[in-house]
């Protein structure tokens, strides 16, 4: 009986409308992992690089749900699987602070939440990392950056955030973990890092839930993302 109120009572699953146990049904959990990158996988970038899959079919589709049609749950087992994998790869450990790549205030209130911050709260939640939510600020909207060249994204992203008001009260006893749900160019996180580097304060690496990359970028091509 039990049973058979759960099946009336759970909600579908967002992304193909079948019953569904958890977040998203089996069938398309079972596709998300398709889009998982093998544990362990590292991009030639300066700074430690931590992705969970490519952003491609249901893994797209999941973070389209989460982002514009306030799907907000998919942001715990898609931050819990941003955390495993982190967990699973050689990584700074002690007194890291995690902080999302903010939203301007316009679009935030426009969506009413940040995707990335909701991530990196599943993130903190498996990991055991603080979550810092306001340790930066986007001080200029842009939009549109995939119509952009890469060069025209990284002229675009200067001076994009400012340190947020959580660091300018008081500043991460160690260093910072950057959390974006997508990674493209790198242009918006190397924006931040910039700012973080401005203000003398470490980071200690990126993650992000999917990139458009297509997967180990070879050491020789040496990139500045
Ligand atoms: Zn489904």
């Amino acid at each position: 009986m039990k049973a058979l109120l759960n099946l009336f009572l759970k909600p579908n699953c967002p992304l193909c409308n079948r019953p569904a146990n958890t977040e998203l049904c089996d069938y398309c959990q079972r596709q998300l992992l398709r889009c998982r990158f093998p544990q362990g996988t590292k991009f030639a970038t300066e700074i430690p690089l931590c992705v969970w899959g490519q952003y491609k079919d249901v893994l797209k589709r999941a973070i389209a749900a989460l982002k514009y049609n306030h799907h907000t749950e998919l942001a715990k087992p898609l931050g819990y699987g941003l955390a495993e994998t982190w967990l699973s790869t050689p990584r700074e450990m002690s007194s890291v602070t995690v902080v999302p790549i903010p939203l301007h205030v316009a679009k935030l209130k426009k969506r009413g939440f940040n995707q990335a911050e909701l991530l990196a709260k599943s993130f903190c939640e498996i990991t055991g990392l603080s979550l810092v939510a306001h340790g930066l600020e986007r001080i200029k909207e842009t939009e549109a950056l995939h119509e952009l060249s890469p060069e025209q994204r990284f002229k675009k992203m200067q001076s994009v955030f400012n340190l947020g008001q959580d660091f300018r009260r008081r500043r991460p006893p160690g260093s910072v973990l950057i959390l974006d749900d997508i990674y493209t160019t790198g242009a918006t996180v190397k924006a931040a890092i910039d700012q973080f580097q401005h203000a003398k304060i470490p980071v200690a690496g990126v993650v992000a839930i999917a990139t458009t990359q297509k997967s180990v970028i070879s050491k020789s091509k040496k990139s500045r993302e």
